[in-house]
């Protein structure tokens, strides 16, 4: 199959306005599944936005050996999407028309063809899909925005805290989701706060605390790590 998306970031450095959250970061997002853990205001979803070009970012991004482009629309055309937090479906459209909207980029027959092969990964959204997306429980509807950003064909998903608000058994599935699509192929980048489980199915993670990198490294490592077990995984 075609190579697998591989992100290089150097020096990257974005916030809001005069504020900077994120300072001069050095991470790697290799093929598979990479988690980001880190507290609530640590700057994890300012790293997502950054990359997306929904926030200014300095410092040198790498897909692929070549520059990621600054504006949202050529990102995506370069193979990169974003889930964001809280999930943005059009709660008055059906499944099927929030995924059709996720096909913008391409034509009809190739949206079809896309349709058809969303709906065979997620085989729950089939049985949904002319139900509007706003009646959905909050675990289908992450599923649903999931599968809306594979209409884009990413070769890089951005996943913006998938699990949060969601009962036990859906965090499972959708983390079994993220895993199923990074083993199919697509670079995966997650942010989460559900740090034991996230680590149970990344390749890889870092830690995000205050803007800045504090550990990186295999995922069965860092669970052992003093630094997660310390700050996050203490209560277990
Ligand atoms: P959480 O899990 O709570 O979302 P996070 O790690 O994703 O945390 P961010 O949302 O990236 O954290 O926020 C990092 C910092 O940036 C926080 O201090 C936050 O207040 C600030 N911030 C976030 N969004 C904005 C904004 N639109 N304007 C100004 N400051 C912001």
């Amino acid at each position: 199959g075609p190579q697998q998306a591989h992100l290089k970031v150097r020096n990257l450095s974005a916030g809001y306005g005069a504020f900077l959250v994120l300072r001069n970061l050095h991470f790697e997002v290799k093929p598979g599944l990479t988690v980001i853990l880190g507290p609530n205001g640590a700057g994890k979803t300012t790293l997502l936005k950054a990359l997306m070009g929904l926030i200014p970012r300095q410092g040198i991004v790498l897909l692929d050996g070549d520059d990621l482009p600054e504006k949202t629309h050529e990102i995506v055309k370069a193979g990169v999407t974003l889930v964001a937090e809280g999930r943005q479906l059009f709660p008055q459209m059906t499944v099927l028309e929030n995924l059709e909207l996720g096909g913008w980029l391409c034509d009809k027959h190739e949206r079809a063809r896309r349709i058809e092969q969303v709906l065979a990964d997620f085989p729950k959204l089939r049985e949904r899909a002319h139900q509007l997306a706003g009646t959905m429980s909050g675990g289908e509807q992450q599923m649903v925005a999931v599968a809306r950003a594979m209409m884009s064909a990413p070769r890089l998903l951005m996943l913006d805290e998938p699990s949060l608000g969601l009962a036990p058994k859906m965090v499972d599935e959708l983390l079994a989701i993220a895993r199923r699509i990074a083993d199919n192929g697509t670079t995966v980048l997650m942010v989460e706060q559900n740090v034991k489980k996230a680590l149970a199915v990344a390749d890889r993670g870092y830690v995000l605390e205050r803007g800045a990198l504090v550990a990186s490294g295999p995922a069965r490592l860092l669970e052992r790590s003093s630094v997660v077990r310390e700050a996050y995984l203490g209560a277990d």
